[in-house]
């Protein structure tokens, strides 16, 4: 048997519903914030995520499916949204007509990471991105729809993480900082982190190794380090989202494993999924949109990962299969004919009917009935032919009655949405 490769998986009936009811609810709140849906391909040049994303990050140094196409030239899946975005903002000159817009996807990104729980190869994220403000209310909108989001979905056990990440102005001298600092602990840091320290000492905030995180105690913040402007900046992101309520953590050490990120960034986290803990993550890039040929627009966005929050879900509502509402059993070939009409009519009506068209016994049909959780089952054989009625049963009360031939459509309809609405 062929199996799947690792790191990758399927999502079954079963688990879509509630990754539909997820995307639903997000798309909605798209809307009510006034965002426009973006499709971008999965595969790029190469070239755009190492420039976009960093070359010396993990995700472009270790983690991307690449390969040379026919011509030699270097394509990737795509491990994030933001750079594609970025891409499509420039190439169709989106910013000539506005040069702000709010944009949003939603699809599938490739890390090749070490697959873990909560951790695929291939994994769905729900993007943002807001091109051509510099307002921090904006950076606080993002956050409110993420967390609006949360709410919806009555998530109430994750934490918002905020921190500034500051600007070109500010960062370089907290980088020498923190590079001073680091020198005298080198040789306690992780291989990969002796690199970073070398490049973006900033990303060893992000190691996991225990002698990465113990060299780290009391280093210096960028929070203390900020200039005026960034303060500024970041004060009023905070002063917003008191303003909505929204509860957070200022959390000092927060970095993004993404170079382009400048001033605000956020995640938000969840207790019970263990090591990979993250829900969402985002921040501001002010300065992306230039750095991959644009004009100077600046940029903010959030990613949040569908295979985390559906595992977050699923733990709690499991089976939110939609179960017909009424399913049709149909005997002998006459019946058989005229049940497969009334299907299709009640389906359009939106009305979920099922019956089974391989015409089994009554017994095997009531058994498929029961099974699919439908509320009622309209029974409809030989007999109810030659008496112009079929029986209408409801599967809760049992109780019968019946229905004259020409009505069943109505009668349903009636009986179905009245259940409904009431
Ligand atoms: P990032 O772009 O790394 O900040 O990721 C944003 C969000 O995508 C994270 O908060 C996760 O929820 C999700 N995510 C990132 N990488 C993976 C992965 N390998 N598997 C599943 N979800 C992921």
């Amino acid at each position: 048997m062929i199996q799947l490769v690792r790191g990758f998986k399927d999502v079954l009936p079963g688990e879509i519903e509630l990754w539909q009811d997820i995307e639903d609810i997000m798309r909605n709140i798209f809307e009510e914030f006034g965002f426009t849906q973006i499709r971008t391909p999965i595969l790029e040049r190469t070239e755009l995520f190492a420039r976009g994303i960093g070359a010396t990050t993990d995700i472009v140094e270790k983690e991307m499916y690449t390969f040379s196409d026919l011509k030699n030239e270097s394509l990737s899946m795509r491990p994030e949204a933001t750079a594609s975005v970025v891409r499509a903002y420039i190439e169709h000159k989106m910013y000539a007509q506005n040069p702000v817009q709010k944009l949003y996807s939603m699809g599938p990104m490739f890390r090749r990471e070490r697959p873990q729980k909560g951790r695929y190869r291939q994994f769905y994220q729900i993007n943002a991105e807001v091109f051509g403000l510099y307002s921090p209310k904006i950076d606080a909108e993002l956050i409110l729809i993420l967390m609006t989001l949360m709410d919806r979905l009555s998530l109430t056990e994750v934490v918002l993480h905020i921190n500034s990440l500051g600007c070109e102005r500010c960062r370089p001298a907290f980088k020498e900082r923190l590079q001073i600092f680091l020198a005298e602990r080198i040789e306690t840091l992780c291989p990969d982190c002796r690199r970073r320290y070398e490049v973006n000492p900033l990303r060893v905030f992000d190691c996991k190794a225990q002698g990465c995180r113990e060299s780290l105690e009391g280093a210096p913040t960028i929070l203390d380090h900020l200039c005026e402007e960034c303060r500024n900046h970041f004060n009023e992101v905070r002063d917003f989202l008191n303003r909505f309520q929204i509860s957070y953590k200022v959390n000092p050490r927060l970095v993004r494993g993404l170079d382009y990120y400048t001033r605000t960034a956020f995640e938000v986290l969840a207790a019970h999924l263990g090591a990979q803990n993250a829900v969402a993550g985002g921040g501001r890039y002010d300065g992306l949109v230039k750095a991959l040929g644009g004009p100077a627009q600046p940029g903010v966005g959030f990613a949040v990962g569908l295979d985390r929050l559906a595992s977050l879900l699923s733990d709690r509502a499991p089976g939110l299969v939609k179960q017909p509402n009424v399913f049709i059993a149909a005997l002998g070939d006459r019946a058989q004919d005229r049940a497969f009409v009334w299907l299709q009519a009640l389906r359009f009506e939106g009305i979920r009917t099922e019956m089974d068209v391989e015409d089994r016994s009554l017994k095997s049909q009531m058994r498929q009935a029961d099974k699919s959780g439908a509320s009622y089952v309209l029974i409809v054989g030989e007999r109810e032919l030659e008496e112009g009625a079929a029986v209408w049963r409801d599967m809760n009360t049992k109780e019968q009655e019946t229905v004259p031939l020409e009505e069943v459509v109505e009668f349903v309809k009636k009986s179905v949405m009245g259940i409904a609405s009431a």
